[in-house]
This record gives C-alpha cells, structure tokens and sequence, in this order.
C-alpha cells in the first residue's frame, strides 16, 4: 500500500502531499485553499484540541464563542490591524440569492445588497474588543481570560494542505488585562504552554523566541512564537503568542476602573495555534513508509492483527486479543482488533505503517501455543518477538509507547542540532542557507531594511529572535554594523 509513496530526498513537497492523502488525513476541496479534513485526520486534530483545551483550563480560561462575520467598520478601527489583513479578507455582501430570468442559472440577487459588507473573519480580535467593552467596566472584571475553538478565512494565494489554507480551523485565545506586566506574563505563559506541547505530546521540539517587526502579527506590540524545523531543514511558524499592548483597547475604547479610583485602558493578549500543526506533525516526524504518530496522539496506538487460516485459528486468537484489549484499556491505551477477513495480514501491516499506528502486534497460531507475541514498532521498523511467560503485555506495551515518544523527540532534536549553524561572515551565511538548510544563527543589525535584503538575496527571513538568546557583540552579517546577539534564520513554510 506505501509502495510508489514518492521518495522525502527525492521530493519532499510531493511526499508530504501524497502522505497526507494516502494516510486519509485530508484532500483538497472544490474551492481552491480549502480543504476536507478526513476522519482519520480528525481523530488526530481531536487529539491535539482535547489536550490544548486540558492545558487552557487549567491555566484558568474559559472557552467561548463569538460570530464569523465581522462588520467591515470594526476592522478598520485598529489600524495596522485592517492593513495586515486586507488583502485577505473574504467579504460578504449580498444575504440572497434568485433564479435568473431565464430560468438557468441562479445569481445574486441585486436587490439583496447588505448595507453593510461583512468581513469573514481573518482573527478575532476587533469582534472580540467590541464585546469586551460592555464586558469590562472595573479592575474586578479583570483578567478576562477566553478561548475561542473556530475556523477563520485568509485568502492565501500560495496554499499547501494543512501547512496554509485558505480556511483553517485554530483556537484563538483573547484576554484582557489591568496591567502591562500581567499582560506580558499571560503572552509569555500561552507561549510556554504551546512549546509543552509541541515538546511533551508532538514530540517535536521548538525553539521560543519573538519575531522581528518585520514578522510581527498587525496590531500587536510584540509577536512571541515557537519555531520548529522540519524535515527538510525548512522552519516552521508552529504557534504565536501576542502581546497586544494597549491597541485594541485604544480601538473599542475599553476602559475600567482601577481601584484607585482612576479610569485607565484595558491590556490585551491573543495566541493561536492552527491545523498547521497537523502539518508539522506530519513533516517532523514520518518517514518514505508514511506517518510515524507520536504514540501520545495517536488515535490508535496499538493495533492487533490477527494471522489465521481457519475459523478455529481466528476464534482463539480473538480470545487472546480481547484478553490484550482489556488490559490496554485499563491503562488508557488505545487499540484496534483488526479482525477484518476482506484483507489479508501483509496488506494491513502496510495500511498501519502508512497510517502510524506506533505499536503493531501480530498474532497467530504459534503465538497462541507458545505463549508469544510479535511486536513491531513503527517509529524504527522493528520486531521483536515477546514471551509473555516472561513480561506482561501491557507493561511491555506502556513502556515501547514511552521509548517511541522519547525516541522520535530525540531524533528530531537531534535532526535540529545538526542542522544549526552559526556563521559569521556572509559568504558563510549563504552557503549553509543553500546548500545544508537549517537554522542559521547569526549577527543581525536589528533593521527591517537588512532583514529585507537577506530575504531578497537568499529567501531566508528572521525566524525568531530566541528568547534564551546570550548577548553576544558582534557584527551584522550582511551590513558589518554592530549587533547585541544572534538570531535565527531560515527558509520556512
Ligand atoms: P496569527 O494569527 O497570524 O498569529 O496565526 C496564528 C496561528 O495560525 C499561527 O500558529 C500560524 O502558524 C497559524 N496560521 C496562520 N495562517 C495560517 C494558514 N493560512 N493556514 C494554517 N495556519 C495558519
């Protein structure tokens, strides 16, 4: 079933295209950009949501739900804000539609103009703003801390499944603080929360840090974000935190009452992370046999395939499985019997290893005598034959699903340390930029005109300037002007 996946070294934009196809994680749609997320592709993000929403709560937010459609008037009123989104702003401006007068075709309705247009909404934040301003009257009504499950629209021109879409489904987190320093600490603490993530349930590591203004979201005072690098050397914008300072406040003029007595504006934050992670876990991690899951995401972690030839055969194999899946159960672990008679063993074992399945147990008559199991492991192709009168098969299990996640994190990190480099002169910088790829550390004059420049002559930008960053004086790389530290850059998605 994996056979003619196309080769990651010999076309990496194309493997991940086809992986995320052929593994049933999504396809593209009618409407160019968009795209249908599958089953088996939103078992995962599930997954992802249910874990994210855990940590949300537990650092004290509260989801809720605001419109789709944004009047156009809002989103003029913060303005760097309108100018970030306007070129990819979906707008709406009938409410009907007729059948034309020929009777063939049906069309907008002339007469159904909206007297105001509607923006589909790119971000949250002014619909958010405009509510929060009869929500927040005094120092008592803050920190506000909400959450927000949805889908947004931005009419990306360049789209990629997953990674880029025109429409993606993301949670967007908006709070409201009394002061500046909470504020700051909220932006810092979404920012770790995202990085335990990535880090703890992705098994991917990244990289904190902030963008330069150049990459900073419209309307914030400073974009926070973790980095991750995929497997082709190219960064990836995984998440974004915002401190949004005063703007959006200022904007909807939401004011409280301080408990002194005063009248101040309101701080704020947002945060997102997309299914563009989705996308990150797929590029991080699989291999040219198709997806390797990290066992804390995985929709099915341990698959069961029975190999029998008679009704005798299976009937005891079955017994023996159920006796596995309760124990599994029992410690939360999730599995599949595959007990389908339709396909044979050797075609499952592909469709699980393009699917990701990380653990693979396969079960015959033998074993049933013997007293054994195979276990495969999908994370280094693996076999391994257990007897179970020696190791009990859920603590076996429990700990090869521990050493897959700790396994691929390592494999990863490790991936990223060798391919960071720290340069210092510029002929260097272009070099590895072309030639080895990674993250590239080095000496930036702190200007957007350099930034520009560098993007220009190597398509590489600034990912981030990391937040564990030593200083260091230096000299820019390009314009030999004096520099604080490093920072990184790459090619990126
Ligand atoms: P932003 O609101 O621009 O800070 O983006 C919030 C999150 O959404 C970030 O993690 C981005 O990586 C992600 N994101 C931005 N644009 C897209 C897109 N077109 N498709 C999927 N994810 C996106």
């Amino acid at each position: 079933m994996s056979k003619g996946l196309p080769k990651r070294s010999e076309d990496y934009s194309l493997w991940y295209n086809e992986l995320v196809k052929r593994a049933d994680l999504a396809e593209n749609s009618a409407v160019r950009g968009c795209m249908v997320i599958k089953p088996y592709g939103y078992s995962i993000w599930e997954k992802m949501q249910a874990q994210l929403d855990k940590m949300f709560k537990e650092t004290g937010h509260q989801n809720a739900y605001f419109p789709l459609f944004i009047p156009k008037s809002y989103l003029s009123k913060e303005a760097s804000h309108v100018e970030g989104f306007a070129k990819e702003c979906a707008v709406v401006t009938h409410y009907r539609l007729k059948t034309s007068e020929d009777g063939k075709s049906v069309i907008v309705d002339p007469d159904a103009k909206l007297e105001e247009e509607l923006i589909v909404r790119p971000t949250s934040e002014t619909v958010i703003w405009s509510t929060y301003k009869n929500w927040i009257q005094s120092y008592r009504d803050l920190p506000l801390l909400v959450n927000q499950w949805a889908n947004v629209v931005r009419w990306e021109m360049r789209t990629r499944l997953f990674l880029r879409t025109a429409e993606f489904l993301w949670q967007e987190g908006h709070t409201a603080h009394a002061k500046r320093s909470e504020a700051i600490a909220e932006t810092e603490q979404m920012l770790d929360v995202y990085a335990t993530f990535a880090e703890e349930f992705m098994a991917m590591p990244v990289i904190k840090g902030i963008k330069s203004a150049n990459e900073r979201f419209a309307g914030a005072e400073e974009t926070y974000c973790i980095e991750a690098m995929m497997q082709d050397g190219k960064a990836l914008q995984a998440g974004t935190s915002h401190f949004l300072g005063q703007n959006f406040a200022k904007a909807f003029d939401v004011k409280f009452a301080t408990k002194e007595g005063g009248l101040e504006y309101v701080w704020g934050t947002s945060w997102g992370v997309s299914t563009r992670l989705m996308g990150a876990l797929v590029m991080a991690h699989s291999d040219d046999f198709g997806l390797v899951l990290p066992p804390r995401l995985a929709p099915i972690q341990v698959v069961i395939v029975p190999i029998f030839r008679s009704d005798e055969e299976l009937e005891a194999i079955t017994a023996k499985a159920k006796e596995f899946m309760a124990k599994f159960r029992a410690l939360d672990i999730s599995v599949k019997f595959d007990n389908r008679d339709t396909h044979k063993p050797g075609f499952k074992f592909a469709e699980y290893e393009l699917k990701g399945v990380p653990l693979r147990i396969g079960l015959g008559p033998r074993d049933i005598e013997n007293n054994t199991v195979e276990i495969a492991r999908r994370d280094t192709l693996t076999k391994e034959t257990v007897d179970l009168n020696k190791v009990d098969i859920d603590t076996k299990v429990k700990q090869l699903l521990e050493e897959i996640q700790a396994n691929i994190y390592k494999k990863a990190f490790d991936y990223r340390t060798e391919h960071t480099t720290e340069v210092s002169t510029w002929e260097e910088f272009q070099e590895v930029i072309e030639k080895k790829g990674g993250f590239v550390s080095a000496h930036w004059d702190g200007t957007s005109e350099t930034e520009d420049k560098i993007k220009e002559l190597t398509k590489a930008t600034i990912r981030c300037i990391p937040l564990d960053q030593v200083e260091e004086s230096g000299h820019c790389v390009l314009t030999g002007k004096p520099s604080s530290g490093r920072v990184l850059f790459a090619k990126s998605y």
